[in-house]
Formats: C-alpha cells, structure tokens, sequence
C-alpha cells in the first residue's frame, strides 16, 4: 500500500534502532489447512513425553485447578473416557478451554520444559475432550436444596457457575441478553475455536432441570429478581463495551465487538487498519485477512514483545503476514470518499511507560476499513451490595480460564454458605 514516505523512512530508521516497526512479511506459508486437535501420533506423543510429576506443577498453576497430570495418566492407560470425566469435572468448558487457554499455566510451570519443552497440554485437553467425551454431565443423584440462584449472562463466567450451583442442588436461571450462549467466545475466530465445541461443552452442562436460560432477556433491574424469589443474583455480564480511543473521527472505527459478531456485514478488502495490539486485535486483524482483505496493519501503542497475544496467535499473525506498526497511536481519523486516512503518531518508552514522540505524526492514506480493538469495558456496576460480580465483569479483562475459575470460586463459597 502506498505509505506516506516520512514515515517510512522513520519506520525503517526506529525498526533498526529501537524496533518500532516491525513487519511480519516473511515466510510463504498461510494459516489454512492446519488441524487445531492433535493426531493420534501426535497425541501419543505427548502422552508419553509426560512424567508423570508426584508433584503436579501443571495443577498447580492451573486457575481452575484442572490436573494434567492425572488426565495424561489416564489417556496413557488407555482410559480416554476417564481423563476427559478428570477434566470435565474441574472445568465445564474443557474443550474450548484447551483450544484457547494461553500456555501462560499449565505449560509454563509443566517440568518437561526443563529437559526439552512442555507437553502440550492444552491441545492434549482438547484432543481428548474431542475424541472421548461422550457423555453428558450426569445429575441424577443431585437432590434439589431449594434455593434459587439467577445468573445474569450465559457467557462461560455465568455458565461455570450454574454448572457448579446446580451440581449441589441449587437451581439456576441464566438470563441472556442475547439469542445464544457463549458470550465472547462467539467472537473467536471459527478456524480457532469452531462452535462445535463451544455447543459440545455446552450440552455437556445443559443436562438437567437445575439449569435454564432465557434468551433476549433486558435485565435492566437484577435487585428486582430478589423479589422473584431469588436467593442470590451473580453478575456474569463480561465486558459487552468496546473501549475508546478518544480522537477525532473514532465514530469513523468500526467496534471490534461490532466486527468479530459479524465480519461479513463489513466489506473487507484492500487495506484494513487495526488499532490494537491485543488476543481481540489479533482476532480481527486475521480475520480481516482471511475475508479478503488484501493489506492488515495493526497499530500498537506499546512494544513488540508487550502486545497480549499468545504464541499461536503471534504465529497466526506471522504466517498470515499481517504488519504490525509497534510504538504507534492514532491521532485522528478522517474519510475522503470511500477511503480513511489515519493520523499516527510514534511513542517512546522511558523506562516506565510508553509516552508519544513530539513531531512525529504522519498521515496514512488508503484504508478501506478501520477496526478499533484497543480493549473492552464492563457496564457501570450497580450499587446494590447483595449483587454478586463474578468473571470479567468484576476481574477485568482476563482469560476465559481466570474468568471460570472466579465463577467456580464464587459458587464453592455459596455451596458453604447455603450448607452452614
Ligand atoms: S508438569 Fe508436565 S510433565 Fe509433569 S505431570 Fe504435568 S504435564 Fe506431565
């Protein structure tokens, strides 16, 4: 794409000097075509590469206490069944957990790493949930308690929570504002996490009379429910606000909530603008590439080595060839015709934070498309103390690992006060 030559010459000088721009345009191969479960080679293989630690470093590290150690047990004495039961139990979204769960766990604290590199756990998990979870949650011996809990939101902090509740008896209405469940996972690229494992975790949980959804439901009061006979009302809202930028002709910036929901809606082709450097960026940035769009650059406040991807997606976005701007903030944004131009200009890290250079803004003509992703926001909390926040809405923006965990903790506690 035609770059306005100041800036490149900039570019060129910072990505010598201090790595400012960095472009991803090497190696041939696309992103298509690649398995996202392991084979049974593969699967072999790291099943026998585990060693079975006494210890269990990878439980350990674990937010949702899931135990590798003793899965990989399993599946290595022939008992697929079991370890996906093993996972299943400590997590309700096994699958699309281990499809997208970071390797910032299980994998960095697995011993392997230390005699060659960690098992994959995460696929291994996925794998094994795919191959051998045929079943559903079993709560025939569950006996009612009585107690009523709403559940606002069916994304996977809500989920986990009626899971766990409803395993001890409580039962659990969820109230979706939207027409399906999963919250954002649905805004996960397919070619990652396919709905077919979100749906296959999903009928896994959704076995039993303890456990309801009503969809489009506008819970714009949650303490009224209280008077419903309620006896608690968890929060599981997430974070359903894409973050501002602040700058002239944001409104010109398609939302990356907007976009992810519905790429096709959006024309992608020529050149695409991301600004954003982290897991949702990348999200569109290889979407934006894998619907056509012929040039993605993505424009990152911070450094290269701080944008908030994992390795899969900073793969994904090298073998896509998708540029990445490092140390680059939008000014403005302004549309002439079909096109937008966007006003970048270069930070400096000073040994604490990022700050902007002065004198360094740049206009970059020919985008046919620009995609805020720079974060996202919870709804204004409400004041009522008996309302319970559980996941991202109360944790901020975190793993879908971190975000369950947090429900699953919640509703061990209420397990407590509810047995007392
Ligand atoms: S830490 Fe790694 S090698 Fe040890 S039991 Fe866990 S997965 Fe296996």
């Amino acid at each position: 794409m035609p770059i306005n030559k100041a800036y490149l010459l900039m570019s060129v000088f910072f990505d010598d000097i201090l790595s400012f721009r960095f472009n991803f345009n090497v190696g041939k191969k696309m992103a298509e075509n690649k398995s996202i479960y392991l084979s049974k080679p593969q699967l072999e293989a790291e099943l026998n590469r585990c060693l079975n630690c006494k210890n269990m470093p990878c439980m350990k590290a674990c937010p949702i206490k899931c135990n590798p150690q003793a899965f990989i047990a399993a599946a290595k004495n022939g008992n697929g069944e079991l370890s996906a039961k093993l996972i299943s139990d400590e997590n309700p979204f096994g699958q699309t957990c281990g499809l997208i769960c970071p390797d910032k766990f299980c994998m960095k604290a697995c011993t392997r790493r230390l005699v060659d590199f960690p098992i994959n756990i995460t696929k291994v998990q996925a794998t094994l949930m795919e191959k051998f979870r045929n079943f559903k949650y079993d709560y025939s011996n569950v006996v009612p308690n009585g107690k009523k809990i709403a559940i606002i939101g069916a994304g996977p902090s809500g989920i986990a929570a009626a899971y766990f509740l409803a395993r001890n008896g409580f039962k659990c209405v969820i109230f979706e504002r939207g027409s399906q469940i999963g919250g954002a996972l649905n805004l996960i690229p397919h070619e990652r996490l396919p709905q077919d494992a979100i749906m296959k975790d999903w009928e896994f949980v959704n076995n039993s009379d303890l456990i309801s959804v009503v969809f489009e439901a506008d819970v714009s009061n949650p303490s009224e429910l209280f008077s419903q006979g309620f006896d608690e009302v968890l929060i599981a809202g997430g974070e359903p606000n894409c973050a501002k930028l602040n700058i002239e002709g944001e409104e010109l910036a398609v939302s990356y909530l907007e976009y992810l929901a519905q790429p096709e809606k959006y024309i992608t082709k020529g050149n695409v603008a991301v600004i954003g450097g982290g897991n949702v960026a990348a999200d569109c940035a290889i979407v934006a590439q894998a619907q056509g769009a012929v040039y993605v650059e993505m424009f990152v406040r911070r450094g290269l080595s701080d944008m908030r991807i994992t390795p899969a997606e900073r793969h994904e976005i090298l073998e896509r060839k998708i540029n990445v701007s490092a140390g680059t903030s939008p000014d403005k944004i302004i549309k002439t015709g079909e096109k937008y131009s966007l006003y970048v200009h270069k930070n400096r890290f000073n040994g604490e934070k990022w700050l902007p250079i002065s004198d360094t803004s740049v206009e970059l003509p020919d985008f046919d498309l620009v995609i805020r992703a720079i974060g996202a926001k919870a709804d204004e909390k409400q004041v009522d103390l008996r309302l319970i926040y559980i996941g991202d809405c109360k944790t901020g923006g975190s793993t879908l690992v971190e975000a369950m965990a947090d429900a699953k903790n919640t509703a061990f506690e209420l397990i407590k006060k509810y047995q007392a």
